[in-house]
Parts: structure tokens; C-alpha cells; sequence
């Protein structure tokens, strides 16, 4: 029998096996889907400035501790696997289209600031020195203003994905993942054994990271665990050479640019349940968004689409901590939008609450069976993003 058994290998399961592998345990990650055809994979990997301030809340503060763990995991995972993630500082643009953005805007540049981080103000014709790629768009007065957060990173999933896995496996991680559990076993508040097909598997502590399927265990885990779904679609297109220096986002819409020549569009917030794909429609105005900022794209090879579900959480903090329900078990999932930067604060708070170490983070806000009240997060988001599509028709 292994310490812990892990229950999904998306960015979450898989960080907290390198985690607690990392501290002596012996982990086992059973999992329906390999690394590679889980939402993680299909992820952006944005990473806006993510500061420590004093009236920081807890999401902000999970994001802060994860985004310098993530600094130390790059250069680990280089050493340990060879395999680079990409993690690199491109600085992010984010641009104003109409009054309303630039209102917007505007309050988020004196917000950042306030909170100790670089922010720039650009005005429109300044947006086209800093990304001469956005000249034509500036020139044809589309771009009213934009905010430079020049400490914006980016990360490659898969490339990380792969990394972490790897890692995982010279800790001596065993996987066993193609199949969905099919039942739980429990001998009263203990879970003891999961069951997939023939093959049962028996840890001394179970680890919930199963994303927006977490439901189908919250009866055992804990009643709250009920992630909200929310779809999220790709284009990925290839140039000949890059053409972008920065992230551009424009609302919840943004272009980023990989090293070597693709640019990733993205990308959609639907309430489509647990329903994958993507849709003609979505990827055609995602399309026509690019085009439009940059025309260069508009000659590009479109290479491939995707899409992955999100899961939110309604006060948009993730669930991360002990079960309510199993005197062995701990959840960490519901990161919505943040979960890739939020994965490394998650691995590190799992694994200091499993060996009894005291936690940097203070666990309480995260809580599994915490009070969910005020307004739905995830629901407000997907509210923002389908305004912002009525406001700007590329
Ligand atoms: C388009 C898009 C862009 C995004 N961009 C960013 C970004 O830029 N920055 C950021 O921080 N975050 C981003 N996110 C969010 C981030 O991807 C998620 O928060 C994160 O991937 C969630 O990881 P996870 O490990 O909890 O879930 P998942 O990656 O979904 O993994 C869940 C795992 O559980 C397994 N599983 C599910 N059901 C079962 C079962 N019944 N039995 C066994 N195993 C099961 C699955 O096979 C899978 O291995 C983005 C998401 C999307 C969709």
C-alpha cells in the first residue's frame, strides 16, 4: 500500500505527487485521462505580476507564494528532467477598444500599482513601439489606450505537464491512469481502496484532484466539492517567424506569443456543462479578433483548435484542504482560470497539511467545508466575457 494516492493527473494531482514524492511518500496518481488530454494541457499558461501585499486576500496571496515556487520549480525541473517548461517574463499589453474598456482599464493600472507592481500607461500611439505588431490597429484608432504590466510571464502546459510527470517518475511516482475509478471503498470515515475495472488500488491518504469532475465524489469527499463547468477554446496558429513581444489581452480575450512563431488565441468562458469540442462560431470570431489586431495573422496557418473545462469554484477561491467526511482524505481542486499558477501553493499547502508541517498559508479561507456565500465567481466571469462579445463584434 503507497502514503497517498492521488486521484487526477492535471496540473494539480501531478504537482502535489512531485510534492509529497519530493518529501520522502510514496505516491501513486490513478487517473481517467493521461497528462496530455487533461484540461491542464489545454491550458494558456498566463501568468499576470503576482505581488505580495499587506491587505492581500487569499487567492491573491496562494497566487503570490505559487508564482515564486514556480521560479524555483523551472530551474528544478531543468536540472532534474532536462525538459525546459518555458516559463519566461514577456510583460502582458493589455488594451482598451471602447470607453467603457478604457474606464476599465484605467482603474485597473492605478489598482496594480497600488498593490507595488510595475504598470506602464501607454497611450495609443506609444502601444505601437512597444508591439509594432499592433501598428495597423493603433493607426485605424481601434486601440484607445493600453496597460503594460511588463512582469507578465508565460509557462508551456504541455512542456511543463511533461516536466513534472517525468519528475514524478525518477521520485519513483507510480501511475496508473486510461481509467476512470468506478468505486469508492470505505470502512466508515476511512477511504481505503479505489476500484478501476479489475485493478483496486490502496493508499493510506487519498488526495481529490480531479478538476470539474470533482462532483462525482462529493458525496465521499465533501458535499461542497461541486465545481462549476467552464469551457474554455483555442485556436493555435504558426508564422513563420514571431511576430509578437507581448501577451495582448483585451478583456478576457488574449493573442500569446510562443518563441517560436505560434500564437495561441484564446479564449472562450461557456456554460456548456461537461460537453468538449469547439464550435465553429467561437473559433471564427477568436479569429477574426486576431486578424483584426494584428493582419499579419491573418496569413498564418491555423494549426490546430481545442478546448478544456475549467473548474470554478462560486467564491473563486479553490477548495484545498481535509475532507470534511474522510479522516484520510484531502481535496485541492476549483482553481478556475488560476489553476496552472495556483498549482505549485497548492502542491506545497496539500503536502505540508499531509506530513503535519506548518503551512506558509494559512488553510482556513480554502477550507473544503467552508460557508459559499456572496456572489457566484465563475458565473460573474462568464457574465463579463459574453458582455465583452456583445460590446466589441470583431
Ligand atoms: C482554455 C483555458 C485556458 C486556461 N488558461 C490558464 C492560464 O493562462 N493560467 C492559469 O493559471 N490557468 C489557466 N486555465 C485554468 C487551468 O487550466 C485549470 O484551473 C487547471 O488545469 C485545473 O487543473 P486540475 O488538475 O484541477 O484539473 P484537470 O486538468 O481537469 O485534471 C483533472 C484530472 O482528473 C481526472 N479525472 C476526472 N474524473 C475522473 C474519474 N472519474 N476518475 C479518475 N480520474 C478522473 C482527469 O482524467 C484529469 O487527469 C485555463 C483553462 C482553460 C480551459
Amino acid at each position: 500500500m503507497v502514503d497517498v494516492g492521488i486521484i487526477g493527473s492535471g496540473v494539480i494531482g501531478l504537482s502535489i505527487a512531485r510534492e509529497l514524492a519530493g518529501r520522502g511518500l510514496t505516491v501513486r496518481v490513478v487517473s481517467r485521462d493521461p497528462p496530455h488530454a487533461t484540461t491542464s494541457w489545454a491550458a494558456s499558461g498566463i501568468f499576470p505580476p503576482a505581488p505580495e501585499w499587506p491587505e492581500a486576500g487569499p487567492g491573491d496571496r496562494l497566487t503570490a507564494v505559487s508564482d515564486r515556487l514556480h521560479r524555483e520549480w523551472h530551474h528544478d525541473l531543468r536540472e532534474e528532467t532536462g525538459v525546459d517548461n518555458g516559463l519566461a517574463v514577456c510583460g502582458g499589453l493589455y488594451l482598451a477598444v471602447h470607453d467603457a474598456g478604457l474606464q476599465r482599464l484605467t482603474a485597473e493600472a492605478e489598482s496594480w500599482r497600488s498593490r507595488g507592481c510595475r504598470c506602464d500607461w501607454l497611450a495609443a500611439d506609444a502601444v505601437q513601439q512597444a508591439e509594432p505588431s499592433l501598428a495597423a490597429a493603433a493607426d485605424s484608432g481601434l486601440i484607445r489606450g493600453a496597460m503594460l504590466l511588463p512582469d507578465e510571464t508565460q509557462i508551456r502546459p504541455p512542456r511543463h505537464l511533461k516536466a513534472v510527470e517525468a519528475s514524478c517518475r525518477k521520485r519513483g511516482v507510480e501511475f496508473f491512469v486510461g481509467r476512470g475509478i468506478d468505486s469508492l471503498d470505505c470502512d466508515g470515515d476511512r477511504l481505503h481502496s479505489v476500484r478501476c475495472g479489475d485493478a483496486v488500488h490502496q493508499a493510506a491518504m487519498w488526495v481529490l484532484a480531479t478538476g470539474s469532475w470533482s462532483h462525482a465524489f462529493a458525496e465521499v469527499f465533501g458535499s461542497a466539492v461541486q465545481p462549476r463547468p467552464v469551457r474554455g477554446q483555442i485556436a493555435l496558429v504558426q508564422l513563420p517567424r514571431p511576430a509578437l513581444r507581448h501577451i495582448i489581452n483585451v478583456g478576457l480575450e488574449y493573442l500569446v506569443p510562443r518563441p517560436d512563431g505560434r500564437v495561441l488565441i484564446g479564449s472562450t468562458l461557456e456554460d456548456a456543462g461537461f460537453e468538449p469540442g469547439t464550435t465553429e462560431p467561437a473559433i471564427e470570431r477568436m479569429l477574426r479578433f486576431a486578424h483584426r489586431l494584428v493582419p499579419d495573422l491573418a496569413a498564418a496557418e491555423l494549426e490546430t483548435t481545442w478546448s478544456g473545462i475549467r473548474p470554478g469554484s462560486p467564491d473563486g477561491l479553490p477548495w484545498i484542504g481535509r475532507s470534511p467526511r474522510l479522516s484520510n482524505g484531502f481535496v485541492a481542486t476549483g482553481h478556475f482560470r488560476a489553476g496552472w499558477h495556483q498549482s505549485t501553493g497548492t502542491a506545497e499547502l496539500i503536502a505540508d497539511l499531509i506530513t503535519g508541517a506548518t503551512p506558509r498559508l494559512d488553510p482556513t479561507p480554502f477550507a473544503v467545508g467552508r460557508p459559499l456565500t456572496g456572489s457566484d465567481v465563475a458565473a460573474a466571469t462568464m457574465q463579463r466575457a459574453a458582455d465583452d462579445m456583445t460590446a466589441v463584434q470583431w
